[in-house]
């Protein structure tokens, strides 16, 4: 406000030395000195506007240097600009780094206009509907994803999110959203849900094979106690018979339950046990095992075996090669052969073999050999009081001890199943007072 005071008082000044020279009876000189001076200050003002407007042509540069009047208008107006410049240099980070969190989405985003015409598209939108950002801006969606059902959902107003498949991959599910937007536009957002509708699906197929193999044994229950029911006085014999049968057959569910259960449990992520289990006594114990099962209609025998220990669950190991050996003697016919080795491996590791001499497994089956319930010989193995769960617990058990699960089978000559275990499993006999004081941490 003080730079005010200037100019008003410069004009003040000639108005009164015009005066002065009016009153001094000298009106023109007045006249002539009052102009002359409003000339000159409209030549200042004029130079400054054009030293200003010169300067704002390219604001980015040092204000003209001025003082009074113009240098305050000038300071001030170069610090508008300055902080106009600084926010928008901040709201653009802002939207860079919006744009790029947006473009790095693991969901797919498409902003439509009003007419459906593609305004802007990310990268994930792309790998899912086969849009491009390059080819595809101010293009009709309509034209570029195809179907009548995608085409009804765009264009009735946004509801629920709608299902289809991927455009690029068809065995790939994706969740689609409609969000509006304001002046008619939308986003369009993409979500790939395939592990979902996976889990799903394996979800409803493990609830019916549950079911399916608890149906048979629950019927063939029920048969007797009808047949038991409409009996007045049942023969002893046929009796013990009976019992006998129904005794199997909840055997038969008692197997399955505790399958069920054992894998339940593993499924859950509880805290893995890291004893110290001694391989050879391991070994001896499942030759044991072996032997009792086969109850001598095979040949087991087990090799001399490496002098080493494993890291891990005794109880869950011991389970796991368990379940390889029962499954040996149960499907290797009688007068077959079974052999039993623990071997260190190339990598420093453990490996656990049982090699059979039985009717072998064609090459197409074996990767899906862990999976729940698949059974190559079905009639075999319910027949043996198998629940189809054996090897899907296997390879949790082993997942769970990071080692895997190794098979090889030749039709006719017989299959060799491995649990191989990675050299960290494995304690080195030269360090057994470290091994066994970090096995004791872990365990405690
Ligand atoms: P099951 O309880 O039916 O034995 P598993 O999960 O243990 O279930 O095994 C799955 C299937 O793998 C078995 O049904 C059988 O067909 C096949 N299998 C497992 N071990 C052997 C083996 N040593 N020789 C031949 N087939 C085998």
């Amino acid at each position: 406000m003080s730079y005010w005071w200037r100019p008003l008082l410069l004009l003040a000044g000639l108005i009164l030395i015009g005066g002065l020279f009016w009153l001094a009876g000298r009106p023109l000189a007045g006249l002539g000195i009052v102009t002359a001076g409003l000339a000159l200050q409209l030549a200042h003002h004029l130079r400054q506007l054009r030293r200003l407007d010169a300067w704002l042509a390219a604001p980015q540069t040092a204000p003209p240097s001025s003082d009074g009047l113009w240098g305050d208008v000038l300071y001030r107006l170069h610090k508008h600009l300055r902080a106009g410049r600084a926010a928008n240099q901040h709201a653009t980070a802002n939207l860079e780094q919006m744009l790029h969190a947006a473009r790095s989405l693991p969901d797919g985003v498409v902003i439509l206009d009003d007419a459906n015409r593609i305004t802007w598209v990310n990268a994930a939108a792309g790998r899912h509907l086969g849009l491009s950002a390059e080819h595809d801006l101010g293009q009709f969606v309509l034209y570029l994803v195809r179907g009548a059902r995608f085409g009804a959902w765009l264009t009735d107003p946004p509801g629920a999110p709608m299902t289809m498949p991927a455009v690029t991959a068809r065995d790939t599910t994706l969740s689609l959203q409609m969000v509006p937007l304001p002046h008619g536009s939308k986003m369009l957002l993409t979500h790939d849900i395939s592990d979902l509708v996976r889990v799903d699906a394996m979800r409803r197929d493990f609830v019916a094979n549950v079911s399916h193999e608890l149906r048979t044994p629950i019927t063939v229950i029920v048969g007797f106690l009808e047949a038991f029911a409409d009996m007045d006085m049942p023969d002893p014999k046929l009796l013990k018979n009976h019992l006998g049968l129904m005794r199997e057959q909840t055997e038969r569910i008692r197997r399955l339950v505790d399958d069920l259960l054992t894998l339940a449990r593993l499924e859950s992520d509880m805290e893995l046990k890291e004893d110290v289990v001694d391989l050879p006594a391991l070994a001896l114990a499942l030759l044991h095992e072996a032997k009792t099962l086969s109850g001598d209609r095979h040949q087991v025998s087990l090799e001399p075996s490496c002098a080493a220990r494993l890291r891990g669950s005794q109880q869950e190991i011991h389970s796991a090669l368990g379940n390889l050996v029962s499954n040996a003697v149960r499907y290797t016919p009688a007068g077959g052969q079974i052999t039993l080795s623990w071997a260190a491996t190339a990598e420093g590791g453990a490996a656990f073999s049982v090699s059979d001499t039985g009717e072998g497994i064609e090459p197409e089956n074996i990767p899906r050999l862990t999976e729940r319930f698949y059974r190559v010989d079905k009639g075999r193995s319910r027949a043996t009081g198998g629940t189809g769960l054996g090897l899907a617990i296997v390879k949790h058990v082993l997942a769970r001890h990071q080692a895997r699960l190794k098979v090889e089978s030749t039709v006719g000559k017989g299959s060799t199943f491995s649990a191989v275990f990675p050299a960290e499993r494995v304690i080195s006999p030269e360090k057994p007072a470290e091994a066994d004081r970090s096995a004791g941490q872990a365990a405690a």
